[in-house]
């Protein structure tokens, strides 16, 4: 009896295994088409400065809607471009895009807002990088320290020498540049200062514990110091309730983004979602 469980159980890991697979393997091949297709889009989330309780920033998140799955997410997708040379047509797409958007969106609105936009670890590879940034830049009419590029701490650290020489080209050219998802990769302070960087995105799972670990507020109390110490803005990434929100205040945090601020939108719904985190972000 325990054999033919065994045996089913076996069959159903590989009936999900298959489609698993499966599924890879369509969105691998569907991928290359997205973009001719229109499938890929941004959507953009506010980002508060704590200092004036007002939107300054939005962040470009990659957005995939596959006639047959439905939203694929970037975490999912990401890494099937960096596995062939799709991600830099991909990457060269999301900073047009997301430049010639944000640009547009600024002049309607009359917002002097920031726009983040994320770099893949093959992008810091790519020669042709800050051409690409630089024509972006010069199309649109967006000013270069209003482009912010988020680089994962992880990305980084795959090969610093080839990072920092490429952060530094891309700081020539005026734009700002920060680290994504900091806390989870295992670069030194060292490291960190040889860095062009201008902020520091603390990681989401740092944020999330904060108003009941002391051990989180530790922590995010000793980046905020570090970071200040060196002339690093720093920004939580994943602020979901007002009791968050109100810690990192307490804590010197210069800027905040999450749900509860507001979630990604198209761009058509952007006006509306900063006048929501606008109002969030009024201390009552
Ligand atoms: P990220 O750059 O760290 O972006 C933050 C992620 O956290 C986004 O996920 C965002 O939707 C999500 N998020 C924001 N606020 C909250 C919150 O309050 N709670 C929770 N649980 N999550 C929140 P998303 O959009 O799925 O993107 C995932 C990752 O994919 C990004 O992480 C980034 O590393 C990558 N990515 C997104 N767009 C691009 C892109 O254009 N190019 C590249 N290379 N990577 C991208
Ligand atoms: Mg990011
Ligand atoms: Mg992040
Ligand atoms: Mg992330």
């Amino acid at each position: 009896e325990a054999k033919t469980r065994g045996r089913g159980r076996v069959a159903f890991f590989d009936v999900q295994l298959r489609e698993r697979l499966q599924r890879y393997l369509e969105l691998e091949q569907d991928l290359r088409a997205a973009v001719d297709r229109d499938e890929l889009w941004l959507a953009y989330q506010p980002i508060v400065n704590l200092h004036s309780n007002r939107v300054s920033a939005v962040e470009g998140l990659l957005r995939w809607t596959h006639p047959q799955h439905g939203t694929v997410s970037p975490e999912e997708f990401i890494p099937m471009a960096e596995e062939s040379d799709l991600i830099h047509h991909i990457g060269s797409w999301v900073l047009s895009t997301a430049v010639e958007q944000i640009s547009q969106f600024r002049s309607d609105i009359g917002l002097d807002l920031r726009l983040k936009a994320n770099l893949s670890v093959r992008q810091l590879e790519d020669p042709e990088l800050p051409e690409a940034v630089d024509e972006a830049m010069r199309k649109s009419g967006l000013p270069g320290q209003a482009l912010s590029l988020e680089i994962t701490e992880s990305a980084l650290m795959h090969d610093p020498v080839t990072a920092a020489r490429m952060l530094q080209e891309l700081r020539r050219h005026g734009v700002r540049l920060a680290i994504d998802d900091f806390g989870t990769g295992y670069s030194s302070l060292a490291q960190l200062l040889r860095l062009p960087l201008d902020s520091l995105k603390i990681d989401r799972s740092f944020i999330n514990d904060l108003a009941h670990s002391r051990d989180s507020e530790a922590l995010v109390t000793s980046i905020v110091a570090m970071a200040h110490a060196v002339d690093l803005r720093v920004i939580a990434e994943g602020v979901e309730n007002a009791a968050q929100l109100a810690v990192l205040r307490r804590l010197g945090c210069d800027q905040a983004q999450g749900y509860y601020l507001g979630r990604p939108s198209p761009v058509q719904e952007l006006a509306g979602t900063i006048e929501v985190a606008n109002r969030r972000a009024i201390i009552e």
